[in-house]
C-alpha cells in the first residue's frame, strides 16, 4: 500500500492538469453518511421523497425528510481531513478543479475555490413561485414547508431530484475539465449514478491517468482505474499529501 500511495503521490505532483472528482464516500468521515451500502441512508428511508413529481404533490411529507436527512445532519458537519487536503493541493496548484456529486458545501467550507456541483447544493434554496434565491441557513426550518419572503411560495433545495435534469453550467464544466484533465482521482463514489458516472469514464477515453481512492471497488475499479488506494479518504489524502511535500 506504501509504494501505491508513492507511486499516487508521483503521478499527482507530475500531472499537469489533476482534477478531483467525488461522490457521497469522501463526506463519511465528517459524519455525513452514503446513500447506498451497509450505513447508507436507503436502508432507513424510501429514496421517492427526492423523486421531483413526489416532491410537488406531497411537499410537507418530503420536506419533514429533507430537513432531517440533510439540514439537520449537514447542518453540524465539518469538512474532514479529505476535504482539507484537496483545498491545500488546489491552493498549491496541483489539483485545478473540483467536480463533486455531493450537496454539502464542504469543500468550499474547506477552502476549495474551483467546485462544480454536479447534482446542485443543499446550500441555498429558491421558490418555485418566482425564482428567488436564498442562502439556506437563513431560512428557518421549525415550520415545513419553507416560503419565500417575497411571495410566500413554496421553497425548494437547490440541488436535483430524481427526475430532473443537470445543472448545466455544472454539467458543462464538468465534462470539459473531464476531458482536459490528465490525472482523475475519483474518491468515494460507487459509479452507480448516471450521467456523473461517465466523467471518469470521459476523462480515461481523453487519456488521463485514473486514481480511486475508496475502502470499497467501485464500477470503475475494475475496469478504468489505474491506481486504487484502498482505504478512507482521510487518511490515504493526508498520506498523499506527506507524500508529495517530500518528493
Ligand atoms: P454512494 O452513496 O452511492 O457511495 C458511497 C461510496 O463511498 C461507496 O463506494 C463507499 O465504498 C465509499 N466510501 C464509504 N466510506 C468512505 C470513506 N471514508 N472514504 C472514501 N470512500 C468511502 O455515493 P455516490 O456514488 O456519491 O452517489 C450517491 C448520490 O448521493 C450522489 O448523487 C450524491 O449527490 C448523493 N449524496 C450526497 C451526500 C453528500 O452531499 N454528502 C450524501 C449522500 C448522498
Amino acid at each position: 500500500m506504501e509504494n501505491k500511495i508513492l507511486q499516487a503521490a508521483q503521478v499527482i505532483k507530475d500531472s499537469k492538469y489533476a482534477v478531483a472528482f467525488t461522490g457521497a464516500g469522501i463526506s463519511v468521515e465528517s459524519g455525513i453518511p452514503p446513500f447506498r451500502g451497509p450505513e447508507g441512508l436507503w436502508n432507513k428511508y424510501d429514496p421517492i421523497v427526492l423523486d421531483v413529481n413526489y416532491f410537488y404533490a406531497n411537499t410537507l411529507e418530503s420536506w419533514k425528510v429533507i430537513r432531517e436527512l440533510f439540514y439537520d445532519f449537514f447542518g453540524k458537519a465539518k469538512p474532514n481531513s479529505a476535504h482539507q487536503v484537496l483545498a491545500y493541493l488546489e491552493n498549491t496548484g496541483i489539483i485545478k478543479s473540483i467536480i463533486t456529486q455531493n450537496i454539502d458545501n464542504l469543500h468550499q467550507e474547506a477552502g476549495s475555490k474551483t467546485v462544480y456541483e454536479f447534482h446542485g447544493t443543499a446550500h441555498t434554496m429558491i421558490c418555485l413561485k418566482c425564482g428567488q434565491k436564498y442562502q439556506s441557513p437563513d431560512i428557518s426550518l421549525s415550520k415545513l414547508p419553507p416560503k419565500c419572503k417575497e411571495c410566500n411560495g413554496v421553497l425548494k433545495p437547490d440541488f436535483i431530484f430524481f427526475g430532473e435534469g443537470i445543472p448545466e453550467y455544472a454539467h458543462n464544466k464538468s465534462f470539459e475539465e473531464a476531458e482536459k484533465s490528465d490525472v482523475f482521482i475519483v474518491i468515494g463514489t460507487t459509479g452507480e449514478v448516471m450521467p456523473a458516472s461517465m466523467l471518469p469514464h470521459t476523462a480515461h477515453q481523453n487519456g488521463a491517468i485514473i486514481i480511486e481512492i475508496n475502502p470499497e471497488e467501485s464500477l470503475f475499479t475494475n475496469n478504468i482505474t489505474k491506481i486504487h488506494l484502498k482505504g478512507k479518504a482521510g487518511e490515504i489524502l493526508t498520506e498523499i499529501k506527506k507524500q508529495i511535500e517530500e518528493l
